[in-house]
């Protein structure tokens, strides 16, 4: 066994045979806790599959994710851009559903069910079809109408609409996981593995990046960062974890406004649908990145946004949604402030 899992609840201690995500006591988050000596360098890392050591073995070595380009930004040369609509879905969400996808079908499933806000939803539904599994997926009514006609029709999955934002989604997917015992896959620990390897890509890719700007929508993504950067620093790759910085939409900013560590359900109401979450699962997490890294949270409004999403596809030709550009708008918020190299994710282009 080459990790446990450690309940971030009641710090109750799991098998990696374990096959839910949350724990089986108290339904709390679980966390992938990797167990001895793990056999790394660097240097050997050329691709995707090559981080396969740090990370939950299962049987999805097949398909191309990740390794996306890491780009100088035309703004300026302390700002590099990594393009994680170079993804086979065109977000960064590939990372994990191929990682969960695959768990669901080591532990003998035959169907796969998420919550998403569309992007999540359309990811896990390709990969649930490269794999051979059934994917149910809970979406809110308003989601983007071309995604959620590709995650029907292309990718065959089972589309429940549901009156209600993301968070009303997430336990209408938990009910149906229970009832029908099918694999409950979302914001939980092997999406979060899965999430990381833009971490230990972006120290391959360039070692001297101070500061990541990431947008934030449930959280994983920036607490999966944080995770990658620190097991770097305990295997003596790194020399430290870099600041890391989250936005969140003006309108949608439940973890910029938490209160003495404590996160309050926001209404959702940002155009970015991408990071459109009212109570987000791994906040706590992100609160605790941001205070270690000595990093920042800060909002950006949707018309910044649209502003950025335009002056992106002006500089580089391509249409990114507009999660994607919250870094952007971001940096240049905070730009003065900031010493060194900066790593902005430009998280997706479904449009
Ligand atoms: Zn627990």
């Amino acid at each position: 066994m080459r990790y446990q899992l450690r309940c971030l609840s009641c710090g109750a201690v799991f098998s990696s045979s374990n096959k839910t995500q949350t724990c089986p006591k108290c339904g709390g988050l679980l966390e992938v806790e990797y167990k001895g000596k793990i056999n790394f360098t660097l240097s050997s890392v050329s691709g995707f599959w090559d981080l396969e050591p740090l990370m939950p073995n299962g049987m999805y070595r097949h398909y191309e994710v990740g390794f996306t380009k890491l780009i100088e930004s035309r703004e300026s040369k302390d700002l590099l851009l990594k393009l994680e609509f170079e993804n086979p879905t065109r977000s960064f969400k590939d990372r994990g559903s191929v990682i969960e996808v695959a768990k669901a079908k080591e532990y003998g499933y035959d169907e796969i069910v998420c919550a998403s806000t569309g992007n999540m939803a359309y990811s896990i539904s390709y990969f649930a079809k490269l794999f051979g599994l059934r994917a149910a997926v809970f979406i809110s009514k308003g989601a983007n109408k071309d995604k959620l006609f590709d995650i029907r029709s292309t990718h065959d999955a089972e589309l429940h609409l549901i009156n209600g934002d993301f968070t009303k989604a997430q336990q209408e997917a938990a009910d149906y996981a229970q009832r029908r015992n099918v694999f409950l896959a979302g914001d939980y620990c092997y999406r979060k593995e899965g999430q990381s390897t833009i971490g230990f890509e972006l120290f391959s890719q360039n070692d001297e990046i101070e500061n990541i700007i990431m947008p934030i929508g449930n959280g994983t993504l920036f607490s999966a960062v944080y995770k990658a950067y620190s097991r770097l620093v305990a295997m003596h790759i790194a020399k430290r974890v870099p600041r890391l910085i989250g936005v969140q939409a003006s309108s949608s900013a439940p973890i910029v406004h938490a209160k003495g560590g404590v996160i309050k359900y926001e209404r959702p109401r940002t155009l970015a649908d991408a990071i459109a979450v009212g109570y987000p699962t791994y906040g706590n997490q992100v609160l605790k990145a941001v205070k270690e890294t000595k990093g920042l949270l800060l909002t950006v409004t949707d018309k910044e946004m649209i502003a950025w999403q335009r002056r992106f596809y002006q500089a580089y030709g391509i249409q990114v949604e507009l999660a994607a550009v919250a870094s952007l708008a971001a940096y240049a918020k905070i730009k003065s402030k900031l010493k060194g190299k900066t790593a902005a994710l430009i998280t997706g282009a479904n449009l």
